[in-house]
């Protein structure tokens, strides 16, 4: 009998998994092995918000949190997953260069913010660039295949769609296996879930651009105007990714490729190829933080979902919030509870 069903296969899950490892509990993960929006991302790790220049709740715990747990993870994949490459801004105009400056100098973004301006090679940036200190990047190909394979190697994976219909809650069964917790993380995918479809959470479509650059870009790091750009490989470059709250369609969206070229011919001046476009869909919270908790009515259901823009931070960090709430009963702050806007 697994003490723990986990469903779903993104962040949320994942990292969820990771506390189950690290804590040696017994689990089967449900992954119905569709691309999830997670392995859409671009894996950027951030503690600043790129269009006010200022940082979010628990912003430097959260940057701390994930290296400790990419460490953990390294422990058992032989992998750290953690891409040492700032984000450097390229700024609008003077006007934009002066107010990070200003806000560098705050207590709040100091630690975030440098205050030394660069000119970057390749790209496009007569007003300089600034470079946003503690950010990086997650190497999202490699996590997510590698976190699958040891899922497998260890009997943890069961490649099937969680089916709602053979849940039993009131006798903790799905079907013939008895189960003490389980922990949904469907990101959009838990507006098909009975037990949870309510729960505050609206799906923000993101696109972005496989391309390759004619003359490639010589520095690994991620350089940021409207979208973000960086290596993917030798060969490819990663743009995106565009934000969207009223397509719900399964299709690439030409307005948002036309979005991502536009962007793009603006810094970069080379010519390029776009080799495919891929999309995702946000699960995202109109206050920006996640949804946790357990069923009002069945306190063996939890949710882990409402990771936003900030999948692999929130991931990480409040899925250690959410295991030490099931197994040792500390209270879920207020500003995370599902049920917090009723
Ligand atoms: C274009 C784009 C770029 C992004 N860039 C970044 C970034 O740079 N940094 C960052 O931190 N975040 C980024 N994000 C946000 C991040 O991707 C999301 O926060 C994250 O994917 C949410 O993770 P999740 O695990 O909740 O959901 P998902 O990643 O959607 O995973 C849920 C999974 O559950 C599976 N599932 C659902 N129902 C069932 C079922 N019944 N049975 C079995 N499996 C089921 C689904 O198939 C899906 O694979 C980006 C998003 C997009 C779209």
């Amino acid at each position: 009998m697994p003490e723990y069903i986990i469903v779903g296969d993104g962040y949320a899950a994942l990292f969820f998994a990771h506390q189950l490892i690290k804590n040696n509990r017994t689990f089967l993960l449900f992954s119905e092995g569709k691309k999830s929006a997670s392995q859409v991302s671009a894996g950027i790790i951030n503690p600043v918000v790129l269009k006010k220049f200022t940082t979010f709740w628990k912003a430097q715990e959260q940057i701390d949190g994930l290296k400790k747990t990419l460490a953990e993870i390294e422990q058992y994949t032989g992998k750290n997953y953690w891409i040492e490459a700032n984000i450097h801004r390229i700024f609008h105009d003077e006007k934009e260069r002066e107010l990070w400056l200003k806000k560098s100098q705050t207590e709040e973004l100091n630690p975030f913010l440098a205050q030394r301006f660069e000119t970057l090679s390749g790209v496009e940036n007569p007003h300089q660039t600034g470079s946003v200190m503690q950010s990086a990047r997650l190497n999202v190909a490699d996590f997510f295949s590698d976190m699958m394979r040891y899922l497998e190697q260890k009997g943890h994976l069961v490649l099937e769609k969680f089916d709602y219909a053979l849940l039993n809650p009131s006798e903790q069964k799905y079907g013939d296996i008895r189960y003490k917790h389980i922990v949904f993380a469907e990101g959009m995918g838990v507006k098909a879930n009975p037990f949870f479809s309510e729960i505050p959470v609206n799906p923000n479509k993101g696109h972005h651009l496989k391309v390759k650059l004619s003359s490639p870009i010589d520095h690994s790091f991620t350089v940021k105007k409207k979208h973000f750009l960086f290596p993917m490989d030798a060969d490819t470059y990663y743009y995106g990714g565009t934000y969207d709250r009223e397509q719900y369609h399964n299709e690439v969206d030409e307005s948002a490729k036309a979005q991502l070229i536009g962007g793009l011919s603006e810094i970069y001046k080379a010519g390029y190829e776009v080799e495919a476009v891929h999309f995702g869909f946000r699960p995202t919270v109109k206050d920006r933080r996640p949804l946790m908790g357990a069923h009002p009515e069945f306190d063996s259901l939890y949710v882990f979902n409402g990771l936003g823009a900030r999948g692999v931070l929130n991931g990480s960090y409040f899925s250690e919030v959410l295991y030490q709430h099931i197994s040792q009963g500390i209270a879920l702050p207020n500003e995370v509870r599902w049920n917090r806007f009723s």
